[in-house]
């Protein structure tokens, strides 16, 4: 423990140092943030920004979804507490690991990672997903927010999602609220077939970030949270860097900015190939 704690505060005497490659390359550092707690831990390490707020711990353990109201004070004080660097809030990933306990999935489902959660879930739940976005639009006219879409499989997903974004501006103009019209769009990449259609994506979206977390337990078939396979988890599988490697690329030739959001970019041992790999946004853990 000694040697770690004094690592971490050499570690420390950087914070305000750019992070910039021997070569010269530019890279950003911006945090995974969920609790309120990690605001202050996230400004007071001198991150470039959050790279993913994970809004659905508002949702769980309690027995109904916040309101709009309710949803807007959380986001207010994100985006005041960072005082001007930019957060990615990503919509709600309920479902498989992440349980709404009035909303538990029903006794038919055998594989709840592959059933109805995240982007899927809102989609179909417009009452709770209406007020989700309302609360991440007002958001965004305090500060620099972008929006991120979770486990997307299909580019019919990315249509109805902009559809219901527009739905959502429209009523809040309606009612005089205001938000960021201009506000990006961005979408996780998760789900393999994601990965290899990579360039659809990039084409209709403003940014996309990679779940390894997910991305290596589809691309491998192992369930993340059974501690009977996690022997089999590994990000460093030629498949699963061969994913990765085609959303960079993706990103490359529609020039839209790609980040890592997956345990994976917050991980010393994998930053020098990734950063091989042409990967320059890393987003992790405070
Ligand atoms: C991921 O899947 O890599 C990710 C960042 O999302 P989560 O861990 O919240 O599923
Ligand atoms: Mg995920």
């Amino acid at each position: 423990i000694r040697k770690s704690e004094r690592r971490a505060t050499s570690l420390l005497k950087l914070i305000n140092e750019p992070a910039v490659t021997l070569d010269g390359e530019s890279t950003r550092l911006v945090a995974n943030i969920e609790l309120p707690d990690d605001i202050e831990a996230t400004r007071s390490l001198a991150a470039d920004g959050v790279g993913l707020y994970r809004t659905e711990y508002l949702f769980m353990n309690r027995s109904s979804a916040p309101d709009e109201e309710e949803q807007l004070a959380a986001y207010r004080q994100a985006v005041e507490g960072l005082d001007g660097i930019p957060i990615t809030i990503r919509t709600l990933d309920l479902g498989a690991d992440k349980q709404l306990d009035n909303c538990s999935q029903d006794s038919t489902t055998c594989n709840p990672a592959l059933g109805l959660r995240a982007i899927r879930l809102c989609l179909k739940e417009p009452k709770l997903f209406r007020p989700h976005l309302r609360a991440i639009l007002r958001a965004s006219a305090l500060g620099p927010v972008k929006i991120m879409i979770p486990m997307l499989s299909n580019l019919q997903e990315v249509h109805q999602l902009k559809a219901t974004l527009q739905e959502a501006k429209e009523s809040l103009t309606r009612d005089g609220l205001e938000y960021a019209d201009d506000i990006c769009v961005g979408g996780m990449i998760e789900v393999p077939a994601a990965a290899l259609a990579a360039d659809a994506f990039a084409r209709e979206l403003d940014f996309l970030s990679i779940g390894t977390n997910d991305l290596v337990q589809y691309t491998l078939a192992i369930d993340r949270i059974d501690d009977e396979v996690n022997y089999l988890y590994d990000p460093l599988h030629p498949s699963v860097l061969r994913l990765i490697q085609m959303v960079i690329d993706a990103g490359k030739r529609h020039n839209i900015p790609i980040s890592m959001c997956g345990e994976m970019a917050g991980d010393p041992r994998y930053i020098p190939l990734l950063l091989g790999m042409g990967l320059r946004e890393f987003s992790m853990q405070p």
